[in-house]
């Protein structure tokens, strides 16, 4: 009997996927997107808060395009995923 393990195996995608995600306005800040790297399908990682690429923390909203049209971006992150 041979069976394959290869068939069964999720599909896992060389580079991971680039979701934009909204920072949190504290202070002289302001709220700003950045770029998270997903490793999970992005129904899942909507709305929940994760490590941005440039380190900081910000809620994925998958309904935003990375990189995103809008003009307050993350400086860093536009620089880390270009
Ligand atoms: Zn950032």
């Amino acid at each position: 009997m041979r069976t394959s393990a290869l068939a069964s195996a999720p599909a896992l995608a060389s580079a991971p996927a680039l979701v934009a995600a909204r920072s949190r306005a504290h202070g002289p800040t302001t709220a700003l997107w950045h770029a998270v790297e997903v490793h999970r399908p992005t129904a899942e990682v909507d709305g929940a808060c994760e490590l941005t690429v440039c380190g900081s923390l910000a809620r994925i909203d998958v309904d935003q395009p990375w990189p995103t049209p809008t003009r307050d971006v993350c400086p860093a992150c536009a620089v880390l995923t270009r």
